[in-house]
């Protein structure tokens, strides 16, 4: 099948603006001069994203999975090991006018010209990618110089790898098993701009599966997903986004193995989970797709990789998860640079183990889940802006409002408040303007419940709830909240 354009709507600044004006997200060090790349988290946004980050845990320790956590800065060596100090780099242009330097594909078309002053731009070679530091202060000499480099991750990966004999011990020396990291990686990506979505400080969340090479085409649970429809783009498919041309295919993963489009079992089983995690946690379907890395653009440690994508009404297709599998490059390559034993013994004698790699860009995750969250409607004569996420995902489950400014009412309402969260249910208070401006307010943020306590709360002990999305007002009494919200 071929759709044609469906990446060119219109931009769509709305759900940037909200997240901005509601505090969900707001330039980095914005009253120095905000660099690009960079964004922090409002009280909103950390509280999203942390109920997105604990989703995806609680996800994958139902894998078995187990979590760990290791450093953001890692001495030169692991670099050099893993490649990423000669591999992992964009190829750049240089305006010769303005001397700005810009990364060739998505953010340029090679040939054009600088999108800043209109000057002609020339290439500029290979650009790393990672932030580099130093470890202490080196003594004097230029070989401890180079001994205390440091670079900040560029992935947390590498932590996984660095810590596999222990991990391997930890599990019996037994094979396959997973660990998970969640952490911020570093990329000082060249002239970012897509604002919200290319950034050079950002929240991964990796799994890292380690498979004996013989056993990848038999996933124990793999019919479990089997029947799991899925939009696939394989690299065979002449999609060609310069051209607006995009060809998919439909099939279920089981099907999409079987025929060879998705390479083996252990690969197909974490593809389909990806789709399983962001369809749970609220993110359109109809705008998912899974693209297949061609050759020319694979990182240098994958042999495989596919991409989910999520159609953004702002961004067009952007990646916001990875699925790779890495085969045995980088415990090979530690293996061989550290002098160190990363073999696995099994039945079939000594191996190395083969890593499938899912990679969860969080950030990116967090805004694909605020657009397809956000819509708009018409009520009566007024405009209503809804975040529509999920109860559990929501950074304020209920707010609670005295109908009007009245000392009876306000006392009533503070008592249902602080009941609420003493019991751990993040509940806001809000005492003023109308009622009608502050369920927009609600609406806005994304909270699912507003509780009203009117003047016959005081005789019946009862308040009125409001829901989100329906605008449904129920009357429930105050001794059963707590457990509705729950
Ligand atoms: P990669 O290791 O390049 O496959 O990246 C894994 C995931 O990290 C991607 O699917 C993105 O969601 C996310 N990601 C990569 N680069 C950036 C960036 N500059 N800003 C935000 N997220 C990123």
């Amino acid at each position: 099948m071929t759709d044609t354009g469906s990446s060119k709507g219109a931009p769509k600044e709305e759900v940037a603006e909200l997240a901005r004006r509601r505090g969900y997200l707001g330039q980095a060090f914005e009253i120095y001069g905000a660099a690009a790349g960079f964004y922090d988290y409002g009280p909103l946004g950390a509280g999203l994203k942390r109920r997105v980050e604990n989703q995806w845990r609680d996800f994958y320790m139902r894998e078995g999975f187990y979590e760990i956590e290791t450093t953001s800065v890692l001495p030169r060596s692991v670099f050099e090991a893993s490649g990423h100090l000669e591999s992992f780099t964009d190829p750049t242009v240089v305006c010769t006018r303005c001397k700005n330097f810009f990364r060739v594909a998505e953010d340029l078309d090679v040939g054009k010209r600088c999108p800043d002053c209109g000057g002609v731009l020339e290439a500029a070679g290979e650009i790393n990618l990672m932030f580099q530091t130093r470890i202490g202060v080196p003594k004097a000499g230029s070989e401890e110089k180079t001994k205390s480099e440091a670079y900040l991750r560029p992935e947390t990966a590498q932590g996984i790898f660095l810590n596999f004999q222990r991990l391997l011990r930890f599990n019996r020396d037994k094979l396959p098993f997973g660990i998970i990291q969640i952490g911020r990686a570093y990329r000082n990506e060249i002239s970012p701009r897509q604002s919200l979505i290319r950034l050079r400080e950002f929240t991964l969340a990796e799994v890292e599966v380690f498979v004996a090479p013989s056993d990848k085409n038999s996933h124990p649970e793999f019919e479990t997903v089997a029947d799991r429809q899925l939009r696939l783009v394989p690299a065979s498919s002449n999609t060609n986004y310069e051209l607006g041309i995009e060809n998919y295919e439909d099939k279920s993963v089981g099907e999409a193995v079987r025929s060879g489009i998705i390479a083996n079992e252990y690969l197909g089983y974490h593809i389909a989970k990806v789709d399983e995690f962001l369809e749970g946690l609220g993110i359109t379907r109809a705008k998912l797709r899974f693209r297949q890395h061609r050759r020319d653009e694979m990182a240098h440690y994958a042999t495989d990789c596919w991409d989910a994508e999520f159609l953004s009404d702002r961004y067009g297709w952007m990646e916001i998860v990875g699925v790779a599998d890495r085969g045995d490059y980088d415990l090979k390559a530690h293996a061989s640079s550290s002098n160190t034993d990363m073999s696995v013994r099994t039945e079939q004698g000594k191996i190395i183990p083969h890593v499938i790699e899912p990679s969860y860009g969080i950030d990116r995750i967090f805004y694909a889940l605020l657009e397809s969250a956000y819509y708009k409607e018409q009520v009566g004569k007024e405009n209503r802006q809804v975040l529509k996420l999920k109860t559990e995902l929501a950074p304020i489950k209920a707010a609670v409002f005295p109908l009007l400014n009245k000392a009876e009412l306000k006392e009533k309402a503070r008592e249902v408040f602080q009941n609420l969260r003493d019991a751990s249910i993040f509940v806001e208070y809000d005492g003023s303007g109308s009622i009608g401006r502050r369920y927009r307010r609600q609406d806005e943020i994304g909270t699912p419940y507003c509780i009203t306590i009117d003047y016959e709360t005081l005789d019946d002990d009862a308040v009125t709830i409001r829901e989100r999305d329906t605008m449904k007002q129920v009357r429930v009494p105050i001794a059963e909240v707590e457990k509705m919200l729950a």
